[in-house]
C-alpha cells in the first residue's frame, strides 16, 4: 500500500523481458501508461507465431531470440517475467548501469489503489490458500481480486476499470525476487520444503526469496506463518508488523497470537482483538493440509478486517479448486475424488492423509524416480486396492507387492470401470497419481478433466 500509486512512464523507454501471461499483461499496462515499448523473448520469431505481428502492429519493438547488445542498458525500466532469472548477466549489467529492473508484480502494485494487499507464498498450498482467502472476502460481499501466480496476473487488477476492495495475490519465489517496494499488508508464509533447487543455490537462498514478501511491511501489517516449521517462523519474525502463527497441533503452546487446531477438525483463533472458534465442515477442505490452509486464510482475512462470522460463512461456501481433492460425484454412496494435481509422491501422501479408510487409489503415469515406499506405508489400513495406470504401473505394482492388491488397469478408463464395479457404499475412489501426466495426457488438468468426464458418464 505504501508503494507510490502510479509512476510517470509516459515517453519512457520500457522493456518487457519474457512474453508469457504476466509479461503480456505488463506490456498492456505499460502501453496504457504511454511508455515506449520494447519486448524480449528467447523464443524465435517462428515460435512466437502470430503474437510477433500483433505486437509489432501495436508499436512494440520486438526482439525474439538473444538480447541485443545495449538494449537493456539504454532503457529506463525493465520489467522481468517470473520465468526469467534476475541473475542473467545482461540484467545485472543493466542494473549496474542504473536501470530499474523490476518484476511484473512490482510494476502492477504501483498502479493499484490503496486497499488491503494480501500476499501468499510457500512451497505448497499457495493456490488453495489464495483461492480460499479470496472466497472469504467474496462471501462477505467484497470485490476481491484473486490472482498473481494463479490465474490472472496482478497487472490485470491495475488495468481493471472498476477498482477492487482487496487484492489477494499468490506470489511464487520468482515473483518475489522482482518486488522492490510492494507493501503486503497481510502476508502468509505457508511452509518451506526443498524446491526449485535448480534455480536457487541453496535452501537458505530459496527461503530468502520467500522472505521478500515481508520487505515493505510496516507497523500494523501482519505476517502469518506455520508454527510447525522453525525456519518459516524465524523468517516471519523479520516483519515490522505483527507475527501471527498457525498450528495444526492441537493445544500447541507455540502460538501466542494466531490459530490452533481444536482437535475436532476445526480451529481456534486468538489475537489481541478477537477470539473465536471455527468449524471446518466443507468437504473441499478435507485433510490436515487444508486445515493449515484454512487457518492461514482465516488469519489473513481477519488481519484485513473481515468479521469472524463472515470468515466462517466463507469457509463453508468455498467451492474448492479443480484437481485438488476435488469431489467430482457421489454415486450410490461412493465418493469420486479428482486429485490429478498430485504429480509427485509427497502430494499423494497429503491426499491419502485426508481419507481414513476404504480408498480405491488410482495411481501411475510418468514417474519421477522417487521411491513409492512412503506411499505404500501410508496406504496400509486406508487403501483397499491400487488401480494402476500409465507408464509407471509396473514400478507401483512392485512397490505394493505383498502389501495390497494391485490391479493393472492401463488407462483411466479401465480404472474407472474397475472401480465402478468393485467400490461399495462408503468407499472413496481417489485419483491421486503421484506421477506426471505426460505419458498419456497433455497436462494434469487434461488428466483430471478426462477423469471427471468418465465419472460424470457413469450410470
Ligand atoms: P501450490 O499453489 O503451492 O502448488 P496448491 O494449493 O495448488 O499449492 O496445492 C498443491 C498440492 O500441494 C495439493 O494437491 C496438496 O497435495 C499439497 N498441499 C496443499 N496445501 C498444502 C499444505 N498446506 N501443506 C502441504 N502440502 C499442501
Amino acid at each position: 500500500m505504501a508503494a507510490p500509486v502510479g509512476q510517470r512512464l509516459s515517453g519512457k523507454r520500457a522493456v518487457v523481458f519474457g512474453l508469457a501471461k504476466s509479461g503480456l499483461s505488463a506490456l498492456r499496462l505499460l502501453e496504457r501508461e504511454g511508455a515506449r515499448l520494447a519486448a524480449l523473448d528467447n523464443r524465435t520469431e517462428a515460435e512466437l507465431g502470430p503474437l510477433a505481428a500483433e505486437l509489432r502492429a501495436r508499436g512494440v519493438a520486438l526482439h525474439p531470440g538473444p538480447t541485443p547488445d545495449g538494449l537493456l542498458r539504454e532503457a529506463d525500466l525493465v520489467v522481468v517475467s517470473p520465468g526469467v532469472p534476475l541473475a542473467l548477466p545482461e540484467l545485472r549489467d543493466a542494473e549496474a548501469a542504473g536501470v530499474e529492473v523490476i518484476g511484473e508484480v512490482e510494476l502492477a502494485s504501483r498502479f493499484l489503489p490503496e486497499v488491503p494487499f494480501v500476499g501468499i507464498t510457500g512451497t505448497n498450498g499457495k493456490s488453495t490458500t489464495t483461492a480460499l482467502t479470496g472466497a472469504l472476502f467474496q462471501a462477505a460481499g467484497r470485490r476481491a481480486f484473486v490472482g498473481g501466480n494463479l490465474g490472472l496476473p496482478l497487472s490485470e487488477a491495475a488495468l481493471s476499470s472498476t477498482p477492487y476492495d482487496v487484492h489477494v495475490v499468490e506470489l511464487s519465489s520468482f515473483q518475489l525476487e522482482g518486488i522492490r517496494s510492494v507493501r503486503v499488508n497481510a502476508a502468509a508464509l505457508l511452509n518451506l520444503t526443498p524446491d526449485h533447487l535448480d534455480r536457487y543455490p541453496s535452501h537458505a537462498a530459496y527461503g530468502e526469496a520467500k522472505a521478500r514478501i515481508l520487505l515493505a511491511q510496516a507497523q500494523g501489517d501482519v505476517a502469518v506463518a506455520n508454527a510447525r516449521d522453525a525456519a518459516v517462523t524465524a523468517l516471519a519474525s523479520r516483519t515490522r508488523g505483527t507475527r501471527w502463527l498457525f498450528s495444526s497441533q492441537p493445544g500447541s503452546g507455540d502460538v501466542d497470537e494466531g490459530a490452533v487446531a481444536d482437535g475436532e477438525g476445526g480451529f481456534l483463533l486468538r489475537t489481541a482483538g478477537a477470539e473465536g472458534r471455527f468449524v471446518l465442515r466443507n468437504r473441499a477442505l478435507r485433510g490436515r493440509h487444508n486445515l493449515e490452509n484454512a487457518m492461514a486464510a482465516a488469519l489473513l482475512a481477519h488481519a484485513s478486517g473481515l468479521s469472524l462470522s463472515d470468515i466462517q460463512r466463507g469457509l463453508d461456501a468455498y467451492p474448492g479448486l479443480p484437481h485438488r481433492l476435488e469431489l467430482v460425484r457421489e454415486l450410490e454412496g461412493v465418493e469420486w475424488v479428482n486429485d490429478s494435481k498430485a504429480t509427485n509422491v509427497d502430494s499423494t501422501l497429503v491426499a491419502l492423509a485426508a481419507f481414513p479408510a476404504n480408498v480405491w487409489l488410482i495411481a501411475g503415469g510418468k514417474g519421477k524416480g522417487a521411491s513409492y515406499a512412503p506411499m505404500v506405508d501410508a496406504s496400509r489400513g486406508r487403501v483397499k486396492a491400487v488401480l494402476t495406470v500409465g507408464q509407471d504401473a509396473p514400478v507401483l505394482a512392485e512397490a505394493y507387492a505383498g502389501v495390497l492388491p494391485v490391479h493393472a488397469c492401463g488407462t483411466l478408463e479401465g480404472a474407472v470401470r474397475f472401480a465402478r464395479e468393485n467400490a461399495r457404499a462408503g468407499d472413496v475412489v481417489l485419483l491421486s497419481p503421484a506421477c506426471a501426466s505426460f505419458d498419456q495426457f497433455r497436462s494434469f488438468e487434461h488428466r483430471g478433466d478426462t477423469f471427471k468426464a468418465l465419472v460424470g458418464a457413469l450410470r
